[in-house]
C-alpha cells in the first residue's frame, strides 16, 4: 500500500483543481503539494473534454459595459438575481470582484481569448444586462485547462493518476488525510493509497451521471458531494440542477442557433409532437417564436417560459418515444416572417453566410448554414450528417450542478481543512447559473482556496493515520460491496433511470416520493462487483448518496425556481409557482444519524447596498 506524506492534498485535475494546486504554489513555493485525480492529467473532467456552441468565461472587464468603476457590482447582482436569490450575495461579489483578476491570469498563461480591434470580446447570456462572456470559441474549457496543466508541469506539484479519492479522516473536525484506490487496479488490496495531509481541495466536479441522460464525461459521478457529507460536512442547493436539450450522440447542446434555425421537433412516429404540450389557444406563430427564444434559454429555468419545450421533449420521451431535431424540413405552419421582428433582427445579426431571403424560408438546414454553419461540420465529424437529412436526437440532458459542499468566503467547509472548489463547491452560484459563472467560479475560488489553504496549514500538526483506520475502511465497503447484491451497473442504471423518471424536468410530491422510496432499496442493497472494477462500483454508491439527497431537497423545496420545475399532477404543463419572498432560502443538508437532515437557512447578502 502506498503512502504520501504531503501539506495539501488537492482533489481533481479540472480548471479548480489546477488553479488551487497553481495558487499554493505562488504562495508558498516550500509547501508540499500533491494533485490527485481519478483520470489522466489533462483527460479527465468536464474543463478537459466540454465542448458547445460558444463558451463562455465571464469577466467584468475594464471596458465591459456600463464601464462604470464599480461594474463588477452588477455582475455580481446578476448571479444572485437572476440566480433567483438563493445563492451567497458575498460569494456572488467575490466571484464577480475577482473576475478581471482571474481572466488576466488565464490571459497571461496563453487561454486564446477572442479580441476584436485590440478588445477582448465580450457577448451577452443568460438575461444578463451587460456582455461579459469571453471565449475562445466551443473550446473554452479545453483552451483554460490545457494553459493551466502546462503551468502545473513546470512547478514541483506531484501528479498521481488515475488515483480515486474514497474517503476522508478527521481528527477532531480537522483533516488528516484520505484513503483513495487506484482504478486501474481491481482489486481493493491492491489498489489502496494512503495520504496524509493537513488540507484537502475538493475539486471533483459535478454529478451528472445521476441522471440517464447527461453531458458529463465518464467520472462524473458527484464524489467530493458524498464523500464530504459522509464526514459531516455540509450541502446546499442539491436540488438545482442545470438540465437542457442535447444531442444524445454528441452530448452537443441544443442552444443558440441550434434552436434559432427552427428545426422540426418530431419523434420516431413521425409526429410534430411540440403543438399539444402548449396551452390552448396558443397560435403557431408564438410557438415559433418560443422555439427561437430558446436558443438563448438553455437549460430549463422556471424563470423562461421557453420551459414548456424543455417539459415536452422530457415528457414524450417518458412515454417512450425517441425525439429528434430534423434540419431537413420546415416545421409544420412555419414561416420566418412569423417571427417577431426583434428576433429577424436577432438572426440578421448572427448571419455570417448569407444564403439570401428565398434559401432563409425554404429550411432550417439552410438557416442553421447562415448562422452557425461550423456546427454541421462539427456535427458531421462526430458521425451526424444533417446535410444529408440526418435528425439529430435529442433528450433535456443534465450538464451543471449549482449547489455542492458549503462554503465560505474562504472556500472552507465546516470542517477544518477541508475546502471544496469549483462545480463541487455550493453557495455561491443560486437556482439558474447565468453561464459562464461556473469557468469563473473555478478560477476565483482556486486561487482564493488555494492561498487560504497555504496560509493556514504551516501551523497545523499533521496528524498520522493508523492501520486500524485502514482496515475499518475496508470493512466499511466490504459491507457495501462484495460478491453478492446487484451488479454495480444495474444498481447505476436503476437509479439513473428513477432520477431521470422523478427528478429530472417535471417533479411532482408523488413522484419525488417515488424515488426516495426507491433510492432507499438501492442503498439498503449490497452491490455486487462486476466487471467494472471497485471505482465503478464505489461510484455507484457514491450516485446513490448525492440522489437521495437531491430527491430530498427537492422534496422540500415545494415551489418552482430555476430548473427546479414542481408540478401539482404529473399531467400538469404549468409548475407550480415560485414562492417569494419565502422561498427566497437555501436548503442546507448535513448527516445526522445516518441520515440527510434538511435546514431551511436565510443566504448571506452582499456586503454593498
Ligand atoms: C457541455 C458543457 C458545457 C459547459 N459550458 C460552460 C460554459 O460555457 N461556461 C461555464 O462557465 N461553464 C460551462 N460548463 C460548466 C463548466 O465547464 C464546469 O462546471 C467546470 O468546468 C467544472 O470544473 P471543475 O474543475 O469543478 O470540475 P471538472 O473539470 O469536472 O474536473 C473534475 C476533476 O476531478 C477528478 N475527480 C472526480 N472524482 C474524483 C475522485 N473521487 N478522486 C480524484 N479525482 C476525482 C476528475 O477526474 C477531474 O480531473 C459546461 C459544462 C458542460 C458539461
Amino acid at each position: 500500500m502506498e503512502r504520501i506524506i504531503c501539506d495539501i492534498l488537492v482533489v481533481g485535475g479540472g480548471g479548480g483543481g489546477l488553479r488551487a494546486a497553481l495558487a499554493v504554489k505562488e504562495k508558498n513555493p516550500q509547501l508540499k503539494v500533491v494533485l490527485a485525480t481519478k483520470g489522466a492529467l489533462g483527460k479527465s473532467g468536464v474543463t478537459a473534454l466540454a465542448c458547445s456552441d460558444r463558451m463562455a468565461f465571464h469577466a467584468t472587464l475594464a471596458h465591459t459595459e456600463p464601464q462604470e468603476p464599480h461594474s463588477w457590482k452588477y455582475h455580481a447582482q446578476d448571479i444572485y438575481e437572476i440566480g433567483g436569490k438563493v445563492s451567497d450575495g458575498i460569494l456572488a461579489e467575490i466571484l464577480a470582484q475577482n473576475g478581471e483578476k482571474a481572466f488576466n491570469y488565464l490571459d497571461e498563461i496563453g487561454v486564446p481569448f477572442v479580441r476584436k480591434e485590440g478588445l477582448v470580446d465580450q457577448f451577452i447570456t443568460d438575461g444578463s444586462d451587460y456582455p461579459r462572456a469571453c471565449y475562445t470559441g466551443p473550446k473554452t474549457a479545453v483552451h483554460i485547462e490545457e494553459a493551466l496543466v502546462r503551468e502545473i508541469l513546470k512547478n514541483n506539484i506531484q501528479i498521481v493518476e488515475y488515483c480515486m479519492l474514497v474517503k476522508i479522516l478527521l481528527e477532531r473536525n480537522q483533516v488528516k488525510g484520505t484513503i483513495a484506490v487506484d482504478t486501474r487496479q481491481d482489486n481493493l488490496d491492491k489498489g489502496l493509497m494512503v495520504f496524509e495531509t493537513k488540507a484537502i481541495i475538493l475539486a471533483t466536479g459535478g454529478g451528472g451521471k445521476a441522471f440517464k441522460y447527461n453531458v458529463f464525461p465518464e467520472g462524473g459521478t458527484g464524489d467530493a458531494y458524498a464523500l464530504a457529507y459522509s464526514v459531516g460536512a455540509q450541502l446546499v442547493n442539491m436540488e438545482f440542477i442545470q438540465i437542457g436539450i442535447a444531442s444524445t450522440k454528441t452530448k452537443l447542446n441544443c442552444s443558440g442557433s441550434a434552436m434559432r434555425a427552427i428545426p422540426r421537433f418530431v419523434n420516431d412516429k413521425g409526429e410534430e409532437f411540440l403543438y399539444s404540450y402548449f396551452p390552448e389557444g396558443t397560435s403557431l406563430k408564438e410557438m415559433y417564436n418560443y422555439v427561437f427564444q430558446k436558443g438563448a434559454s438553455w437549460p430549463v429555468s422556471y424563470e423562461h417560459k421557453t420551459h414548456i419545450i424543455d417539459i415536452a421533449v422530457y415528457k414524450e420521451i417518458n412515454k417512450g418515444n425517441k425525439v429528434f431535431l430534423d434540419y431537413s424540413t420546415n416545421p409544420t405552419g412555419f414561416s420566418f416572417a412569423d417571427l417577431d421582428p426583434i428576433w429577424q433582427e436577432r438572426y440578421n445579426t448572427e448571419i455570417s453566410n448569407n444564403l439570401g431571403k428565398e434559401a432563409r424560408k425554404a429550411s432550417p438546414l439552410n438557416r442553421l448554414k447562415e448562422i452557425n454553419s461550423p456546427s454541421i461540420r462539427w456535427l458531421k465529424g462526430h458521425s451526424l450528417d444533417v446535410e444529408v437529412g440526418e435528425m439529430v436526437q435529442i433528450a433535456t440532458c443534465a450538464q451543471h450542478f449549482q449547489g455542492g459542499v458549503k462554503i465560505d468566503e474562504k472556500g472552507e467547509t465546516n470542517i477544518k481543512g477541508l475546502y471544496a472548489v469549483g462545480e463541487c463547491a455550493g453557495g455561491q452560484h443560486g437556482a439558474n447559473r447565468p453561464g459562464g459563472n461556473a469557468l469563473l467560479d473555478c478560477q476565483v475560488f482556486g486561487q482564493i482556496t488555494g492561498e487560504d489553504a497555504a496560509n493556514k496549514c504551516p501551523v497545523i500538526q499533521q496528524a498520522a493515520i493508523s492501520g486500524n483506520e485502514i482496515e475499518e475502511f475496508k470493512t466499511e465497503v466490504k459491507k457495501m460491496i462484495g460478491t453478492v447484491g446487484i451488479e454495480a451497473l444495474k444498481a447505476r442504471s436503476e437509479l439513473q433511470e428513477v432520477m431521470n423518471q422523478f427528478a429530472s424536468i417535471v417533479r411532482t410530491e408523488k413522484g419525488l416520493l417515488e424515488a426516495a422510496k426507491r433510492i432507499k432499496v438501492l442503498r439498503d442493497k449490497q452491490i455486487k462487483l462486476d466487471s467494472h472494477g471497485i471505482d465503478f462500483a464505489l461510484e455507484t454508491q457514491n450516485l446513490i448518496i448525492i440522489s437521495e439527497i437531491i430527491v430530498k431537497s427537492a422534496l422540500m423545496r415545494d415551489e418552482s425556481r430555476g430548473p427546479h420545475l414542481r408540478f401539482s399532477e404529473y399531467t400538469d404543463n404549468v409548475p407550480i409557482r415560485r414562492k417569494d419572498p419565502d422561498w427566497q432560502k437555501y436548503i442546507v443538508i448535513k448527516k445526522v444519524n445516518n441520515e440527510p437532515e434538511l435546514f431551511v437557512h436565510n443566504p448571506l447578502g452582499f456586503s454593498f447596498k
